[in-house]
C-alpha cells in the first residue's frame, strides 16, 4: 500500500510529539559537545510546522514536506536549521505532486533528503554528525525497497538502521559543526542530530505503520 498526503501529515504530528517528548533529552546530548539548544531548536521548529499545516492544509505529501521545510528553515535557526529545512525541500521535490508514493518513490525521497544534507553540510560518515544516522538509514531503505517490501518496511528499516547509528556515534570524535571545536574531548557523546534524526525516521514508521 502506498502512503499519501494523510502519512506525511501523520509523520510530521508525530515528529512534532517526539520533539517535545525528548526536548530535554536532546538538550543534554548536545550540553558536553555543543550549546544546549537542539531539543529547544527541534521542538520549536516542529511547532512552527504543526501551525503552518493547520493554516494550510496540503493537498499532497510533497506539498506537506515542502511547508515542514520551509517552517524549519525560519524557525530552528543553527545548524539543524538548515540542513533538516534542506533535508525536507530535497524530499519534496523528489515526491513531486504524487499521490500515491510506493516504496521506490520513498528511497529516492530519503536519498534525496540525506543528500541534501551532505550537499549543505559536507559531512560524511563517521563525522559524528546526522549524517551518520541518515547514510545508514537510506542504505537500509534502499535495500529494502529493491527486495520488495512495502513502504512500510522500508520506513521501519529506515528507523532501525538510524538508531543504530545514532549509537555509533558515541566513541567518534567529531569532525564538522559545534562539536568538532572539542577534538578528542567529543568522544563518549551521542551527537545530538543523529539522536533527533532517529527519532524523527521512527516518527515515519509509526506513520506508515497506523
Ligand atoms: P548548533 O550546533 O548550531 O547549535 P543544533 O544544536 O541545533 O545546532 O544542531 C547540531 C547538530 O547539527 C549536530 O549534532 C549535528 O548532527 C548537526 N550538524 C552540525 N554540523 C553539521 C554538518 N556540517 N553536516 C551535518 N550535520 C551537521
Ligand atoms: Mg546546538
Ligand atoms: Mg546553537
Amino acid at each position: 500500500m502506498g502512503l499519501d498526503v494523510k502519512w506525511a501529515q501523520e509523520w510530521l504530528r508525530l515528529s512534532a510529539k517526539a520533539m517535545s517528548e525528548h526536548r530535554v533529552e536532546l538538550i543534554e546530548l548536545d550540553r558536553p559537545i555543543g550549546d544546549s539548544d537542539h531539543g529547544e531548536n527541534m521542538d520549536r521548529g516542529f511547532q512552527a510546522v504543526l501551525q503552518k499545516l493547520d493554516e494550510s492544509p496540503p493537498e499532497t505529501a510533497g506539498a506537506a514536506l515542502k511547508a515542514a521545510a520551509m517552517a524549519l528553515m525560519s524557525k530552528v535557526g543553527g545548524a539543524a536549521g538548515p540542513l533538516y529545512g534542506t533535508a525536507y525541500l530535497r524530499a519534496a521535490t523528489s515526491l513531486g505532486r504524487a499521490t500515491e508514493i510506493d516504496a521506490d518513490a520513498l528511497a529516492a525521497a530519503l536519498i534525496a533528503a540525506r543528500d541534501g544534507i551532505v550537499a549543505r553540510g559536507k559531512a560524511e560518515v563517521g563525522d559524528k554528525t546526522m549524517i551518520d544516522a541518515w547514510t545508514p538509514a537510506v542504505d537500509a531503505a534502499m535495500n529494502a525497497a529493491s527486495t520488495g517490501q512495502e513502504p512500510s518496511a522500508v520506513l521501519a528499516a529506515a528507523a532501525e538502521a538510524a538508531e543504530a547509528g545514532a549509537k555509533s556515534t558515541d566513541p567518534l570524535v567529531a569532525r564538522k559543526g559545534r562539536a568538532s571545536y572539542l577534538g578528542d574531548r567529543s568522544a563518549g557523546h551521542r551527537d545530538p542530530g543523529a539522536a533527533s534524526t532517529a527519532l524523527l525516521l521512527r516518527a515515519a514508521a509509526e506513520a506508515a505503520a497506523g
